[in-house]
């Protein structure tokens, strides 16, 4: 049995955030981790030749301030996303351009535009309405929340372009379909992370950097920081609260024995866990609700990115999958040149049952329908499927579900006795972002740290 202060479980972004907070506040902390890494839901890999990718997040953008402030104190750099030229967009079966700033307008008939421009102001309008503390005050919140996402959409645009261009916008900041969750949710969520605009944005918004190296890189610096405090290949299985005392037990059956413990678990892998006693119903029926969304990202390798030369960003959004958005991931030298690209959603799921080598082509002939035909022979091809990951099955996070902010969403932070929550689901800034995985978990060090004293 060993015994520690404070025992965080999860060494992602959320967990390891909290457990440095904690160190640098003299608490001795100890940190679980199921996987044989840390970084959870950011992950590093490799071309060929060694240049790193990221397999999971990645993009930093303006008013992520706590993640920029880790980068530069860990001794990590950031680099521009490539922005220069302009996007592929493929909406209604027609392919045009678009110029890349933030702002810039498709090219679609004016119709369509007034018809979207109007929805995304209305959707702006109240998005910017809804306290990130308490979403389910909002103006209308009940309404708002018992309505899926496609149900506003169809209820507020005219056009079926303008409606695709909101689904697919949805499949590409929830990796979800917008009737899987609630207007509200949708509208929580752009407000958390600024504005709609801003999270489909790459220059003003978050896709604007990279991290040289890859995003991997803040985890493993901030683990090396907390030394053998960080315990590998340890999955928690059961807490036990009694008394004044928690303990934790992990599926090889070491026992861990805390003051504290914080979960930094996504909420339904939380959900699984073995409680005792049980969880109250409010919690145990909230992590019933938060579904991972589904995405396979995927990467195809070119020895240079010949999009470029084309007066290409690399980027493209299409309402024909199964990939529906690109970037160009090359590293900052651009050389190798690589497409990164999105299996989303119903698109995702479908694709997840295929083949390796069908969804090898069907990624490949999307990268050949926005870029032509130099795509169509990668060097090589890298994916990971987080929805087959044990430790994740499903990201990038989850979805609050029609009815759950309103019904359930108090619960979220909520500690139950000994047992605090984390995670990028729990932040109301920046919510389901890297940037929301350190805010919360340096502000549920903040919650122990009180509890404690
Ligand atoms: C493909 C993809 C693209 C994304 N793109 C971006 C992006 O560009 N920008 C951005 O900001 N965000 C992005 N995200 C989201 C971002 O990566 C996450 O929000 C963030 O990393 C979550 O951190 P976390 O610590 O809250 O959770 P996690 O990273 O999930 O950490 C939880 C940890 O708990 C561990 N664990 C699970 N079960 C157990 C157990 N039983 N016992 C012990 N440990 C356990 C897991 O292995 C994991 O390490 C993306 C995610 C993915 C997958």
């Amino acid at each position: 049995m060993t015994d520690t202060e404070v025992l965080v479980i999860g060494a992602g972004l959320s967990g390891l955030a909290a457990a440095r907070a904690l160190q640098a506040s003299g608490v001795e902390v100890t940190v679980l981790e199921a996987r044989s890494r840390v970084g959870g839901r950011t992950e590093g890999g490799a071309t060929a030749d060694g240049t790193p990718v990221e397999l999971g997040g990645q993009w930093i953008g303006p008013t992520q301030t706590r993640m920029y402030a880790l980068v530069e104190e860990l001794g990590l750099e950031t680099f521009p996303t490539f922005n220069t030229g302009e996007h592929v967009i493929q909406l209604g079966g027609s392919r045009s351009r678009m110029a890349s700033h933030r702002g810039a307008v498709p090219k679609l008939n004016p119709f369509v535009l007034a018809d979207l421009f109007q929805g995304m102001t209305r959707f702006k309008r109240l998005a910017d309405r809804v306290p990130l503390d308490q979403p389910w005050a909002a103006p209308g919140a009940r309404a708002l929340d018992n309505q899926t996402f496609e149900t506003w959409i169809v209820r507020t645009l005219r056009t079926r372009t303008a409606r695709d261009y909101f689904r697919v916008a949805t499949e590409a900041v929830f990796s979800a379909e917008s009737g899987n969750l609630s207007a509200l949710h949708a509208l929580f969520y752009a407000h958390s992370g600024t504005d709609l605009e801003g999270l489909l944005s790459t220059d003003g918004g978050a896709q604007q950097d990279r991290i040289v190296g890859g995003s991997v890189l803040v985890s493993e610096a901030m683990a090396v920081g907390l030394g053998d405090r960080v315990l590998l290949d340890s999955p928690a299985r059961r807490i036990e609260q009694h008394g004044h005392r928690v303990s934790v037990t992990t599926r090889g059956g070491e026992i861990f024995e805390a003051d504290r413990v914080i979960v930094t678990l996504p909420p339904t892998l939380a959900g699984r866990l073995d409680y005792d006693p049980i969880l109250p119903s409010w919690r145990d029926q909230l992590t019933q609700r938060l579904p991972a969304g589904s995405v396979i990202k995927l990467y195809a390798v070119y020895d240079e990115p010949f999009w470029r030369q084309e007066g290409l960003t690399g980027q493209a959004a299409s309402d024909q999958g199964p990939i529906k958005v690109t970037f160009d991931n090359s590293p900052p030298s651009g050389r190798p040149g690589v497409l990164m690209g999105f299996m989303e959603a119903n698109d995702g799921r479908a694709a997840a049952r295929l083949p390796l080598a069908d969804r090898r082509a069907a990624a490949v002939a999307c990268f050949v329908r926005y870029f032509g035909p130099r795509a169509a022979s990668p060097l090589e091809y890298i994916e990971r499927d987080w929805m087959a990951e044990e430790f994740s099955r499903g990201c990038y996070g989850a979805h609050f579900t029609p009815g759950v902010w309103g019904d359930y969403g108090q619960a979220l932070n909520q500690p139950v006795g000994l047992v605090h929550w984390a995670g990028a689901e729990c932040s109301p800034v920046w919510n389901g972002y890297m940037e929301g995985a350190v805010r919360s978990g340096e502000q549920v060090a903040d919650d122990v740290l009180s509890a404690l004293s």
